[in-house]
């Protein structure tokens, strides 16, 4: 799997929202052998509106075959056969961060939680820990040309420190000074 990139967003109602929420869950197997921990929908429907500002439409879980608000434990390409004693555990998780990550045309927001006994499981089955790649905090200022809500800082080897949009359509981008980025 190629390691998503993923920006934290900044919004504080979310995160102090998302700690009311029971931070538990049960371990279910998905028609399409997704291990997930099944936790409260609450998430979704208590949190989406929070996400005004940012455009988003309600993701595609709740239809016949979709599993509602849930934290992927191991992804079906991982090819583990689950032992049943390991279905129906209880896990408890933390929250910790909001971001979001772009999948082909579509951007997902998701909330990142730590849980040391997922973690353990995914070990058991000989399966590294889950890795993704961190931008760099955005920057609270609107894009000039799109209005997006929000800047990030990418850094490359080709173009330097740049002040980017990270939304898709969008192509601004302006050099930045090292100083300004910290
Ligand atoms: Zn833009």
């Amino acid at each position: 799997m190629k390691t998503p990139i993923i920006t934290k967003l900044h919004v504080p109602a979310i995160i102090n929202a998302a700690s009311h929420l029971k931070q538990k869950g049960q371990l279910a197997m998905s028609k399409n052998n997704l291990l997930y921990l099944d936790i409260d929908d609450t998430y979704i429907h208590k949190l989406f509106p929070l996400l005004h500002d940012y455009q988003v439409k309600m993701p595609d879980y709740f239809g016949e075959k979709s599993v509602g608000a849930h934290i992927t434990a191991i992804y079906p390409e991982e090819g583990r056969d689950i032992n049943k004693e390991d279905l129906s555990i209880e896990h408890n998780f933390s929250i910790k961060n909001l971001v979001f990550t772009e999948i082909g045309p579509k951007t997902y927001y998701i909330l990142l939680v730590d849980s040391p006994s997922l973690l353990q499981l995914r070990r058991k089955y000989s399966l590294p820990d889950c890795k993704y790649a961190i931008w760099n905090e955005p920057v609270a200022q609107a894009c000039p040309t799109c209005a997006w809500p929000i800047l990030t800082i990418k850094i490359t080897k080709k173009r330097g420190t740049e002040l980017v949009c990270p939304h898709k359509p969008c192509t601004f981008s302006k050099p930045m000074d090292i100083k300004e980025a910290e």
